[in-house]
């Protein structure tokens, strides 16, 4: 290949008219005039109209019939200025072409499952192709032809040029890039583990890491100092919108610091990488406690940019006439609510009472919800009439209110649930009256976790057992003292998605026995599970701290894209499925025998394609649909249930999962084909020049027509 002498596409400029060129790259788009045939040349940097004239080559013209596109091309030729009126404001050298003077046919193509071209070859010719016109398990079972756009391209560049930013910065801080192992022990971040089996060690298994946590503390215990790694973490979740099987993370860690050290470093990478994005971030970030998040926002995850604050009327409202409220109150329950300011228009007594009150606020987990307008000076509502003059005016003045605006109230006697309902229904109302600025950005750490909290009635931790309790003394059997623990962690949130979090660690093993004991990991478990990292932690270990950054998240927060499988480049689809490769597949009988596994009869078939694997429905997951269904339900009700469900959703499941690959389709569209129709649509020929005018899609006196339904 003549690679020396080879010109990029996008590169070239009027600066470079009358020069000589050498191209290589795809076919892109073509479009044939008889005398002459153009078509538009691409490769990673751009894309530049070539032209095939016979009256320049011959033999250039006649080959250049033949191409189709995404065929692989070398072209050599001249540059030149484009005829006035007949540039491309499309592309970037939309104001020159190259004329071509020998063609090369390096590789042909078969015909595309999708159109890949994103470019119009003629100004006011419709754009072509977006990926979101595509099927997303089409694009990316051909993930290499999807690759070739020129969009998914700039969003790969962007993402190395956001991961390279990050290096920079914290080379520059004295950071370390350091390696851990994919082949490791298990470390707990709340997920399953995916297994690998040793053939060397039959029976054996290594677990990929769900996080490289224990490997960073084992550097700054080994003296790093301050170490970081672009890393790969692997958790076998159950599947959920915009999560991936396996994913990046920005993981940092570094000693003798404390939180303010992790604030400035985090927020100084983070204001650089958005600017990538062009969006500029103020420092420093906001700050606010777990609690305060909760309480006013109803999540750890506030969203911060639009208002709608919960506000906490109970003592407005603790002697009312309006029996649900008084004693909900009298119970020890909390009524809080929130004001939308100025949309009693749009937000109609119907929709209010039989769509939020009815139905959507019941399916957060709410018995009810209260609302009131606030209309020339006086509430009004179904329910106004319990409440007095004064009650009335303590409410209006609690919640600042103002004429035109709507009060929602939820009462319950769990705190927790109003500020969950209300937090859900925050969001819900500000996205249906379209209040939230889209192009507003507000950052804000989230601070004083708990330490622990209760999963399936057991104290469990909130990050993981490694964090650091804000005070050293507790006693792990007090159950109390454990819930009213608080954590040295914290989460970085932008726009009500969590983009990271870490924490101070532990660096005290007599603290790491006592945590291991209060989540009820017995010593020898203990000793067999992390007993490689306790016995580091009595050489010395320095007080230290991190944190890891989700990298597809943040970047897909950057660079604006929907899903975050638009910023991998391989991603797996929501099945956690690889497409291209059909990954996971069943391996060979010998392979296994040489592991020593035996898949055991009926086994392969709970996790094969054919057949979902069984929905697992958890105790609290039970009891929340339970309270979303109003149900009184016994603890010993709770297994049944759990099973039941289970199986219906397991049922469910492989309705969807049916297999449908084999099974002929009963109607489709062909492919769109220019195609001339048969019948004479009107002796008048200004007919015919109205229609071909109108089409969305032309070339010469045809214009594009699906060929037919079948
Ligand atoms: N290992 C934690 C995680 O992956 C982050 C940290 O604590 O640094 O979520």
């Amino acid at each position: 290949m003549q690679w020396r002498q080879r010109t990029y596409c996008g590169t070239l400029s009027k600066s470079d008219a009358d020069s000589s060129v050498l191209l290589m790259g795809w076919v892109d788009a073509i479009r044939d005039h008889g005398n002459v045939l153009f078509i538009h040349m691409r490769d990673t940097s751009g894309i530049i109209q070539v032209v095939f004239d016979p009256e320049i080559s011959k033999s250039a013209h006649e080959l250049s019939k033949l191409l189709k596109e995404e065929f692989v091309i070398q072209v050599k030729g001249k540059v030149r200025i484009r005829e006035k009126g007949t540039e491309n404001p499309y592309i970037r050298t939309g104001d020159i072409e190259v004329i071509a003077q020998e063609l090369q046919i390096l590789a042909r193509s078969k015909v595309l499952p999708f159109q890949i071209s994103e470019k119009a070859m003629v100004f006011g010719e419709e754009i072509k192709s977006s990926p979101k016109n595509i099927d997303e398990e089409l694009r990316l079972k051909y993930r290499y032809l999807d690759l070739r756009r020129p969009s998914v391209q700039e969003l790969l560049r962007k993402r190395y040029e956001i991961i390279k930013q990050i290096r920079d910065c914290l080379h520059q801080k004295g950071f370390v890039e350091i390696e851990t192992p994919y082949l490791t022990k298990s470390t707990p971040e709340g997920a399953r583990d995916y297994l690998v089996p040793s053939r060397v060690h039959k029976g054996k298994f290594y677990a990929l890491p769900q996080s490289p946590q224990l490997f960073k503390q084992i550097c700054m215990i080994g003296g790093v100092d301050k170490y970081f790694q672009i890393a790969r973490c692997f958790r076998d979740e159950d599947l959920r919108p915009n999560r991936q099987p396996e994913f990046t993370q920005l993981d940092l860690e570094a000693s003798f610091i404390d939180e303010e050290f992790i604030y400035e470093t985090i927020e100084e990478i983070i204001v650089k990488i958005f600017k990538i994005g062009e969006i500029e971030l103020k420092r420093p970030f906001l700050r606010m406690t777990y609690e305060d998040a909760m309480n006013r926002y109803g999540t750890d995850r506030p969203d911060l940019r639009f208002g709608m604050e919960m506000i906490d009327v109970t003592d407005v409202v603790k002697n009312t006439g309006y029996s649900i409220f008084r004693s909900i109150i009298e119970k020890g329950g909390v009524v809080k609510g929130f004001c939308i300011r100025g949309e009693a228009q749009r937000l109609s007594k119907n929709l209010l009472q039989n769509e939020y009150a009815m139905k959507i606020a019941p399916s957060f987990g709410a018995k009810g919800m209260t609302w009131m307008k606030l209309l020339n000076g006086r509430l009004q509502s179904n329910i106004v009439q319990f409440f007095s003059e004064a009650e009335q005016d303590g409410l209006k003045k609690r919640f600042d209110a103002r004429d035109g605006d709507v009060l929602i109230m939820v009462a319950d006697q769990s705190k927790e649930l109003v500020n969950e309902v209300l937090g859900r229904l925050r969001l819900d109302f500000a996205k249906r009256l379209d209040l939230i600025p889209e192009d507003l950005y507000v950052p804000v750490w989230i601070t004083d976790f708990p330490l622990f909290e209760l999963k399936d009635g057991e104290i469990s931790p909130k990050h993981h057992p490694f964090t650091m309790p804000e005070k050293e003394e507790f006693d792990p059997k007090n159950k109390d003292e454990l819930l009213s623990l608080k954590a040295r962690a914290y989460d970085i949130v932008v726009n009500g998605e969590e983009l990271g979090g870490g924490s101070i660690r532990i660096h005290k093993l007599e603290i790491q026995k006592r945590i291991f004991e209060a989540i009820g990991i017995d010593p020898e478990t203990a000793e067999q599970k992390f007993g490689f990292f306790l016995r580091a932690l009595e050489y010395g270990a320095p007080p230290h701290g991190g944190i890891a950054l989700g990298i597809d998240r943040t970047v897909a927060m950057i660079l604006k894209t929907e899903s975050i499988r638009d910023v991998i480049a391989f991603p797996k689809n929501r099945k956690a499925v690889c497409l291209l490769t059909g990954a996971p597949t069943e391996v060979e009988k010998e392979q296994l025998e040489e592991l020593g596994i035996r898949i055991e009869k009926g086994a392969e078939s709970e996790t094969s394609d054919q057949s979902p694997k069984k929905q697992q429905i958890t105790a609290d997951q039970v009891r929340h649909i339970a309270r979303l269904a109003r149900l009184e339900i016994e603890e010993e009700e709770l297994s049944v249930l759990s099973k039941d469900l289970g199986d219906i959703l397991s049922y469910v499941e492989q309705l969807n999962e049916l297999n449908v690959d084999d099974i002929p389709p009963s109607t489709g569209v062909l492919e769109i084909k220019n195609v001339w129709r048969d019948d004479q649509i009107s002796e008048d020929p200004s007919v015919m020049d109205d229609i071909i005018e109108q089409s969305p899609e032309k070339e010469d006196r045809f214009f594009k027509v699906p060929k037919v339904i079948q």
